[in-house]
């Protein structure tokens, strides 16, 4: 095509009119041709003049960048007049991810521009995903091995706590052991998650068994609780010692929210849908900061917490097909709020 048109370059001159209008009809549908490739491509193409000011775009440009090509040009930063390839960040109108190219042209500068967000993304979570899975299993991996020497030293504490007649110092020993299992535990427990195993029950009777479990604990701390169920609760489908878990995070955290006594006010109510449990304690209260990374690891304001507990209990209860809630004003309590749905609402929706 190039020589083509060279050729009659050279030649314009020595051409007459009909000649003429053979060639010009030649260069029109050429044109077109052009026009329509132009048109249709998902690339964005455009040529710049040697001040950066747009003299051809391409419909895909406008569409990439979501604005007139001649307001975000600038803001590019294309080298003119230079061969180079970049890669920018667009925020605005949306977050994009450009893959920049440009080329330089008689009196100007060729710009190719392609929407390489989906790639980005696509690669950063194949990314993520691998290194997150390394990670998990060398945490879990270094974990179980932690537990077995931890056995080890509980049992030859509790040899020499009855040798020495319940020694203080070992019965402290002992305790710090406690809480170090604890902890590994619930590493454990938020790493490698076993699905739920679910049976039609009431979502009551794992809550008064954790009652009973902390019923000492409550009245050490002088804190009141009150229990508001129902005659008749609804069926949820259930695994009973997951959600006891759920009920025994969320009151243990209540406890840990008051220092000189309090109340816990808990309602079990059922509606057409759910069967809810909510926890109201009078505790501490959370700021909205706090609310806002909440579930989320490792988050405590404990110096001996590990911020796994809701975690894990969000986990269960989204495991478990419902919805976990919080609600809080610092100073003025925290109501945690945990959704099942009953068990026809799940068969409906399983349908
Ligand atoms: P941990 O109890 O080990 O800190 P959790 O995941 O159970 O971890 O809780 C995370 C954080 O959420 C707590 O450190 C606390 O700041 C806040 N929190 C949770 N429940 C309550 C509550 N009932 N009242 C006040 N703060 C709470
Ligand atoms: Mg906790």
């Amino acid at each position: 095509m190039k020589n083509f048109f060279k050729s009659v370059r050279r030649h314009i001159s020595r051409l007459d009119a009909g000649q003429l209008r053979e060639q010009y009809n030649l260069i029109s549908d050429e044109a077109e041709f052009f026009d329509l490739i132009l048109g249709t491509i998902d690339r964005g193409i455009m040529v710049l003049d040697n001040n950066g000011g747009v003299k051809f775009s391409n419909p895909a440009v406008k569409s990439i960048l979501g604005m007139e090509p001649a307001h975000a040009v600038e803001s590019l930063m294309l080298p003119l007049g230079k061969s180079s390839k970049s890669e920018v960040s667009l925020t605005y109108p949306e977050s994009k991810v450009l893959e920049l190219q440009t080329f330089p042209m008689k009196d100007g500068t060729l710009v190719l521009i392609r929407d390489a967000t989906a790639d980005r993304v696509r690669s950063e979570e194949e990314l993520k995903a691998g290194a997150t899975q390394a990670v998990r299993d060398l945490a879990a991996g270094v974990a179980h091995e932690i537990g077995n020497p931890l056995n080890a030293i509980s049992l030859n504490l509790q040899i020499l706590k009855r040798k020495l007649k319940n020694d203080e110092t070992i019965t402290e020993c002992l305790h710090q052991v406690a809480r170090l299992d604890g902890i590994i535990k619930g590493f454990l427990a938020a790493l490698r998650p076993s699905k739920p195993n679910l049976m039609p029950g009431s979502m009551a009777e794992p809550l008064t068994a954790c009652l009973k479990t902390l019923k000492q604990q409550f009245e050490d701390r002088r804190i009141s609780v009150t229990l508001d169920i129902p005659g008749v609760l609804p069926s949820v489908a259930i695994d009973r010692g997951q959600m006891e878990q759920v009920y025994f995070n969320l009151l243990k955290n209540s406890l840990e929210a008051m220092k000189d006594g309090g109340t816990i006010a808990i309602a079990v109510e059922a509606d057409d849908n759910d069967v809810s449990v909510t926890i109201h304690d009078s505790g501490t209260g959370m700021t909205s900061e706090q609310i806002a990374h909440l579930f989320e690891p490792y988050r405590t304001t404990k110096s001996n917490g590990t911020g796994l507990g809701l975690m894990v209990s969000s986990r269960i209860v989204r495991d478990h097909g419902g919805t976990i809630a919080a609600e809080s004003a610092k100073g003025g309590g925290t109501a945690f709020t945990v959704r099942l749905p009953r068990i026809e609402r799940r068969i409906r929706e399983l349908k």
